[in-house]
């Protein structure tokens, strides 16, 4: 059998109340509705927060949700930067207040893992107030996250955390995507 990748059921939690809040009660049950009928009964009822779904599902309704929008990447920035704010802000307030950005950077990896259960954040400095991230994953939406995910997910959530550590001139780019052939995803962390 293929390896199925998962999605941490917090990711869902945070889409529905942020679908809810942005646009409605039924956007979250159109966004259901957009699955295959087993995919919709593992997110029926109660999403426990610490519970791990398939990534597929969350590609899926990404997909679907952000396709809506006329710029589906400002879209999905624009919810990335909602998650980074309501997640990091939570979850990292002690070592943010700290006020060191490289301090997030180097809990890459490990808050990644809080999300999906496949694929490796690597983080290096380059030079002062300049470090490169990478993903390795495989290019495949059933065991990693997908474009959408990968090309406006971790850069504007990381962007967040970086004006929550006191950084506001932080910026963070995808610079290399899988999704366009390369090994693996880059990005350009700057301040
Ligand atoms: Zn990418």
């Amino acid at each position: 059998m293929e390896l199925e990748g998962r999605a941490k059921g917090l990711l869902f939690n945070y889409l529905r109340d942020y679908l809810i809040a942005d646009s409605g009660e039924q956007s979250w049950e159109l966004a259901l509705h957009s699955l295959t009928p087993t995919d919709q009964e593992t997110l029926q009822g109660f999403i426990l927060a610490g519970g791990w779904y398939p990534v597929r599902v969350w590609n899926r309704m990404i997909d679907f949700q952000m396709e809506k929008s006329k710029d589906p990447a400002a879209a999905m920035t624009k919810f990335c930067t909602y998650l980074g704010d309501r997640e990091l802000n939570s979850l990292v307030k002690m070592m943010l207040k700290l006020g060191w950005p490289e301090f997030l950077l180097k809990r890459t990896g490990f808050l990644w893992n809080r999300y999906f259960d496949q694929g490796v954040f690597t983080a290096e400095e380059l030079s002062t107030r300049q470090w490169r991230l990478r993903l390795t994953a495989p290019a495949s939406e059933t065991i990693s996250v997908a474009r959408l995910t990968c090309g406006s997910g971790p850069a504007p959530w990381l962007e967040r955390g970086l004006h929550l550590s006191g950084t506001p001139s932080g910026r963070v780019e995808h610079t290399k995507c899988r999704w366009d052939g390369g090994p693996h995803c880059e990005f350009i962390a700057h301040w």
